[in-house]
Parts: C-alpha cells; structure tokens; sequence
C-alpha cells in the first residue's frame, strides 16, 4: 500500500476529517519509522504549519488512538504511530522504547511487552514508562 493510501485509510478508520496538515504529519510518520517529537515533525515538514497546529493535530492523533505518547532518556516527550488495535481513548501501546545514546533515535519494540505491574492496595496505576536505553542495532555495530 502507498503511503498516501495509508494516510487515507488511517484517517478514515479513525474518523478523522481529512485535512492537509493531517495527511502531512501521518506522512512523516509513516516515513520515519521512530518516534517523533512535535519539533522533529515540524522541520520534516519545512516549518509549513505553526506550532499550533501541530500540537493540535499530535493532539487529535493521541486522542483517536493514531498516535502514542513516548517520554525518552532525555525526559523529551516523543510520538510514535499505534499498532491497529488503539482506538478512540484506548491505547493498547505496551510494549518497550528504547532510546539510543549515540544516534538520539528512540524507538517502538512492540516485540517486548511491558510485564504486568501489581502495585500495593490503594494505589492507581495510570501511566507506566518502559524504557530501555543503550545502543541501537546501527549504533552497536
Ligand atoms: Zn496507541
Ligand atoms: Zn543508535
Ligand atoms: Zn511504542
């Protein structure tokens, strides 16, 4: 499948109204499998929208289930695409990042889920971080 059929086809399952900053941000995504901050996304895309915009699309995205949240080693908040089963409100994204040290690139292994946490009575887990760091198969060699 082209990517301009993907971008379509991601909008559409997830009744996201078509527009062209959409198509352009799921367009850098879908062309640079690594996670992506808003500021890596607005250079791919040569500063052509404002930093609104931007934050509102990445917004939308998370919210329909498109995009999930990646915190990396430098506490610097990244995107990366979801796997087809996110869905409006509910991310099903556990799986490890990791983050290289050398080439900067923080990336999904969706290969290694993240093992299930039994916290105390009376606490809430609403949020996990699983994050690896260390060198990248490039950065190993
Ligand atoms: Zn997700
Ligand atoms: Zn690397
Ligand atoms: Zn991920």
């Amino acid at each position: 499948m082209s990517v301009t059929n993907k971008v379509q086809e991601l909008l559409q399952t997830h009744k996201l109204s078509n527009t062209s900053c959409r198509r352009d941000v799921l367009k850098a995504f879908l062309q640079n499998p690594k996670a992506l901050s808003h500021h890596d996304v607005e250079k791919l895309l040569n500063f052509e929208y404002d930093r609104v915009t931007i934050y509102r699309t990445f917004h939308s995205f998370e919210e329909k289930g498109v995009l999930h949240k990646i915190i990396d080693n430098e506490g610097l908040t990244r995107y990366a695409l979801c796997s087809s089963k996110c869905d409006a409100h509910h991310h099903h994204d556990k799986h490890l990042h990791f983050s290289c040290k050398e080439c900067n690139e923080t990336i999904c292994i969706e290969g290694i889920a993240i093992p299930d946490v039994i916290l105390p009575d009376g606490f809430k887990l609403e949020k996990l971080n699983f994050l690896g760091e260390g060198l990248c198969r490039k950065c190993s060699k």
